[in-house]
């Protein structure tokens, strides 16, 4: 039986067929048809009202016992909530007052000239609904006249674009900083000098020192050369360069050697990101890696950074390497990262999300609406927003870190299938988890399921 005071959310969208409503799960893309009363709880499901309210509402409304309509319901909302699709938090949502977002990671293109491994947005094919660079450019009037001053743009490759220069000389023109992510391949010296005119800056994608690592997770022959080439020509023509490493089993072992060699390419920066299968990562999990081997990989880079001389940029659960804060956190903390709170993601078809591993949930898009109201009234956004520390469950709610972490990536643990979930990622989790079921170590990370997909990745 539901907690009455617990708030259910089902933040996906529905399509009406054949006299059903069908929903379809993003994570394994099953389907399911619902008849009209499914479809109708599902409606009143949207963040807004207590479980008890949605009772006593269809209780009153069809003349029936709220027991009756507790068992009735019970079933199907038990399924969807195993299945990672029905969230239940502690607080309805809140319609704070929001400022602009500081910083929106903008997908102007779903193509790409590669087929990496990880891709978490399923990159390649040319797809026909890109905006056009009209729309491109009314986006880029918005948000500059609603204060926003920095842009990723990201894709797909958003050099694959032609007009890629018209959009990035637009945005320049107002006032807009943006930093471009790429996976290098197709910069020239001549595109590599435009940026710099544009004080832009970049991230670009490199998994390892091997040419051949690299190239089968990018599935690109020469990819690698083409992209350290790219780095060079950014490095040289004065661009800032983030190097960025997608930590998967094919290169953990290269990491150490691969931020050695980022020195070699110049005054650059290094990263290293989870990977989350999602996308076309989806077909790739056993590349994830666990919170164990992720650990013993980030100590020995942190020692690295202190006699390097490129900089490494913070980690994920790095601050478990420091020392805790004294005070417990305020409950109603925020909980996660930054997204929808001041950043969020436009994707390629105009969407409008947290973070890019959303796709199947009801959100507005660009094309139809300016991107300031989305921003303070949408309704997936807002629920972001309300979400506090308080609605994590298990041994994150102990934790000496959790003012600093705030339970860190709330979208890789909806890949793994419940939002709410202490980190999926995080090797303290993992630990306590291993004393919790005593002998028994998972070789894979611990809370996937069966047949079932797991967490997002990054790309480019
Ligand atoms: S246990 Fe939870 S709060 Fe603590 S560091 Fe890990 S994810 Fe963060
Ligand atoms: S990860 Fe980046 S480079 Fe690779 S296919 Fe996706 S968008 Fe293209």
């Amino acid at each position: 039986m539901y907690d009455t005071g617990s708030v259910p959310y089902f933040p996906f969208a529905c399509r009406y067929e054949e006299g059903d409503w069908i929903i379809r799960n993003p994570l394994n893309k099953q389907e399911r048809r619902i008849n009209i009363s499914a479809y109708r709880l599902l409606h009143h499901c949207n963040g807004s009202h207590t479980w008890g309210e949605i009772v006593h509402e269809l209780a009153t409304k069809y003349q029936d016992s709220e027991s009756s309509i507790h068992a009735q319901a019970e079933p199907f909302l038990s399924a969807l909530t195993k299945e990672g699709m029905l969230w239940w938090s502690g607080q309805t949502i809140a319609w704070w007052p929001q400022p602009p977002p500081v910083f929106i990671l903008w997908n102007i293109t779903n193509r790409c000239n590669l087929r990496c491994l990880h891709c978490a947005v399923g990159s390649g094919a040319p797809g026909n609904d890109e905006l056009s660079l009209e729309q491109c450019k009314k986006f880029i009037d918005d948000v500059a006249a609603y204060g926003v001053t920095y842009l990723i743009l990201s894709g797909g490759e958003p050099l694959i674009r032609r007009d890629f220069f018209s959009i990035a000389d637009y945005a320049y023109e107002k006032g807009i900083t943006f930093q471009l992510a790429t996976n290098g391949t197709l910069i020239t010296k001549e595109k590599a000098r435009h940026l710099a005119s544009l004080e832009a800056c970049a991230h670009v994608s490199l998994d390892a020192v091997n040419p051949e690592t690299h190239d089968k997770f990018r599935q690109s022959s020469g990819a690698w050369k083409r992209t350290t080439e790219g780095i060079r020509h950014l490095v040289d023509a004065g661009v800032p360069v983030i190097v960025g490493a997608v930590v998967t089993r094919m290169n953990i072992h290269e990491i150490p050697d691969l931020y050695r060699f980022s020195e070699t390419l110049g005054d650059v920066t290094f990263r290293i990101l989870p990977f989350i299968p999602y996308g076309r990562g989806k077909d790739q999990q056993d590349l994830e890696v666990t919170p164990e081997e992720m650990r013993t990989l980030t100590a020995p880079l942190l020692e690295m950074k202190k006699t390097m001389k490129t900089d490494l940029v913070s980690m994920e659960f790095e601050c478990t390497f420091g020392q805790p804060l004294l005070d417990r956190p305020d409950p109603h903390t925020h909980i996660g990262c930054a997204g929808a709170v001041s950043y969020c993601e436009v994707m390629a078809d105009g969407q409008v999300f947290p973070c890019s591993f959303f796709d199947g949930v009801k959100t507005e898009n660009i094309r139809d609406i300016p991107f300031p109201w989305i921003w303070e009234n949408s309704r997936f956004l807002n629920y972001f927003r309300s979400l506090t520390i308080s609605d994590i469950k298990g041994s994150c709610q102990k934790c000496d870190w959790l003012s600093l972490c705030r339970g860190s990536c709330i979208a890789a643990n909806f890949v793994h299938g419940d939002i709410f979930q202490s980190n999926c990622h995080c090797w303290l989790v993992y630990e306590q988890y291993l004393k919790e079921h005593a002998s028994r170590k998972p070789a894979v990370p611990y809370n996937r399921k069966k047949n079932r997909n797991t967490r997002a990745s990054a790309r480019s």
